[in-house]
């Protein structure tokens, strides 16, 4: 089954459980992620007379606070699975154990439904694991996959267990995510548009979310009180992928009104914001209203990579945009900017001249390194360096993928661009060595 909404629509009088499941990696670290599709769908299903429960693996395996809100978040070493053996780095459960997820389960009511959600493609092994430890604990209950990786890679995920998979988007009226049931969450989540206007070719933000929508105002706004008028929380990030786009008539207002509702909320875009929008103004009532991080989509200096992530700034526009968030009174350390590195066809130099490009104009580096999504161009490519790709979502893995797995560039030579990045936000200036390159292969 894929199209699930006639399904959820008629549902009524259940138990339901929503399971955010444990994170299989070799890194993990909370940037105010949270399941927001999962909360929208609980929040939907309670309103029709369903009894609903929430056990999030990352959240309740949280070990320590750290800045504006965010935990450390248990790991727990676990054998690498075969495609990635060769690889000399240890992998992670991130989250809880399963004897403490088990534990957990059984301090639920019995559900007549438990639904799964999923992110990364490439973390499939921790959803695997959960609805693994869901069948032992509560034997016979149907349980429901969905999530990126569901939409993502449909037939990979039939290998997952579960009864139904979701694999288009859902069309019902969502209101607000049901972030209440959450007991002691020091931050908030807000989304204020849903999907994004352009088309980078290394992105999937279309395929999950097909049309740009902006949500209701009122509805914006009355989601941030109830997660911000508690007085615990102070800090409320934002989950849109394009959040300035249109900001006079959408984002202005709605940020006023959250300052003035909650004076002393700070902000935080760990999705990056787009260069071209951000003018003296801008800049100034990001300050002003309470903005404290920013990420500054760049991505690259090279004109062909600019193309492929849909021309959405020029260098020029970013030095502008640079100096009216430097006039503002914004720090470089705060103004944290995506370059891009590891896309197929990008050189190392390439990379190098970008992150060279950001110093060089006070802002503050910070390398994604790509990961190859499913069903965009940019997969396509990947998959003719390698293959594997297309039956196998591992071989996707961020951490590996460019630097071990598709020789795009060397373990040493990903350091060196890290090392020169991060040289400067330390206040130090050193000559990165860009080890030769030896292409790695398990
Ligand atoms: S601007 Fe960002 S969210 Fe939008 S398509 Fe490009 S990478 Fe994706």
């Amino acid at each position: 089954m894929s199209e699930l909404s006639s399904f959820f629509r008629e549902m009524t009088g259940a138990v339901v459980l929503g399971v955010n499941p444990p994170v299989h990696d070799f890194t993990f670290f909370d940037l105010w992620a949270k399941p927001l599709g999962l909360l929208f769908l609980l929040d939907y299903l309670r309103k029709r007379g369903n009894r609903v429960f929430l056990a999030d693996c990352i959240f309740e395996g949280r070990t320590g606070d750290l800045s504006f809100g965010r935990n450390t978040v248990r790991k727990t070493e676990i054998p690498k699975p075969a495609w990635l053996a060769a690889i000399p780095r240890r992998y992670h459960r991130f989250g809880l154990g399963e004897e403490d997820f088990r534990r957990l389960l059984e301090s639920c009511p019995v559900p007549d439904y438990i639904l799964v959600t999923s992110m990364m493609t490439y973390w499939y092994g921790g959803v695997f694991s959960c609805i693994d430890t869901l069948r032992q604990v509560f034997p016979g209950v149907p349980v429901i996959l969905g999530g990126v990786y569901a939409r993502l890679c449909p037939d990979h995920a039939k290998r997952s267990g579960a009864d139904m998979i979701q694999t288009e988007p859902l069309d019902l009226e969502f209101s607000l995510p049901a972030t209440d049931l959450y007991r002691g969450l020091r931050y908030g989540v807000l989304a204020t548009t849903f999907g994004c206007p352009f088309r980078c070719e290394y992105c999937a933000s279309r395929l999950l979310e097909p049309s740009y929508r902006r949500r209701n105002p009122g509805l914006v706004l009355e989601d941030a009180a109830r997660q911000l008028s508690g007085g615990e929380v102070r800090d409320l990030a934002f989950y849109d992928d394009a959040l300035l786009a249109g900001k006079e008539r959408h984002f202005y207002p709605l940020l006023e009104a959250l300052n003035e509702r909650h004076p002393g909320t700070r902000f935080h875009s760990p999705n990056g914001l787009h260069v071209r929008e951000i003018d003296d103004e801008c800049a100034e009532m990001l300050k002003k209203r309470g903005f404290e991080t920013l990420r500054l989509s760049f991505e690259s200096s090279d004109p062909e990579m600019q193309r492929r992530g849909s021309d959405k700034t020029s260098d020029e526009e970013y030095v502008a945009a640079l100096a009216s968030l430097r006039k503002a009174g914004f720090s470089g350390g705060q103004l944290e900017t995506y370059i891009l590195a590891g896309v197929p066809g990008q050189s190392v130099e390439s990379v190098e001249r970008s992150i060279r490009f950001v110093l060089e104009h006070g802002g503050n580096p910070k390398i994604a390194e790509f990961s190859p999504v499913p069903g965009t161009p940019s997969f396509r490519r990947a998959a003719e360096l390698l293959p594997g790709l297309t039956d196998e979502p591992l071989l996707s893995n961020k951490t590996v993928y460019s630097s071990y797995l598709a020789g795009n560039m060397s373990p040493p030579e990903l350091q060196a661009l890290k090392d020169l990045a991060k040289g400067q936000r330390e206040g130090r200036s050193k000559k990165p060595k860009f080890a030769k390159r030896t292409a790695y292969y398990p």
